[in-house]
C-alpha cells in the first residue's frame, strides 16, 4: 500500500475524568495530528491524493472543532459552570484523551470520503495514540 500523510499542529486544553494523574487538572497541550492516508493504486498524477486537498480539510476541521479550545467529557462538573460564565468549551460523549482525539478525527475524515488508515496524535513530542482501519474493500469516494 502507498501512504502519504499530513500534519496539523494545535492548542487545545482539556482534562480527563475517571484518571488520576496530570491530565487529571485542567491544562493545555501543544498537539500535533498526523493523518495518514493509503492507496492500493496510484492517481494519473502518481498520488495517492492530493497533499493539499487532506491539508486543507484536516485542517479546517481541527482549526473549527479543537483548536485553543477546552474539550471535557459531556458530564465534567465544570460544564455547567462554564455554561453559566458564558465561557466557549467543547463537550465530548468521550473523554478527551488522546486516544478518542485520534478517533475523532480519523471518522470525521473517512466521512468526507478521505482514505484514511491512521490518524497519529502526539499529545506530547514522546506521547503518541494512534487509531488505525485498513480501507475499506472496494472504491473509496473521492473528497
Ligand atoms: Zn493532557
Amino acid at each position: 500500500m502507498f501512504q502519504v500523510s499530513e500534519i496539523v499542529y494545535f492548542c487545545y486544553g482539556h482534562r480527563l475524568l475517571d484518571y488520576v494523574g496530570k491530565c487529571a487538572r485542567v491544562h493545555g497541550h501543544n498537539g500535533k495530528v498526523e493523518i495518514v492516508v493509503g492507496g492500493e493504486t496510484l492517481d494519473a498524477r502518481g498520488f495517492v491524493m492530493d497533499f493539499s486537498d487532506l491539508q486543507v480539510a484536516a485542517q479546517r476541521f481541527i482549526d473549527d472543532t479543537f483548536d485553543h479550545r477546552l474539550l471535557l467529557r459531556r458530564d465534567d462538573p465544570l460544564v455547567p459552570v462554564l455554561t453559566a460564565q458564558g465561557e466557549t468549551f467543547v463537550a465530548l460523549d468521550v473523554n478527551p484523551s488522546a486516544e478518542n482525539l485520534a478517533k475523532l478525527i480519523f471518522d470525521h475524515l473517512r466521512g468526507l470520503g478521505f482514505p484514511v488508515v491512521a490518524v497519529r496524535f502526539f499529545e506530547t513530542e514522546t506521547s503518541v495514540a494512534v487509531y488505525s482501519q485498513p480501507l475499506p474493500a472496494g472504491p473509496v469516494a473521492t473528497p
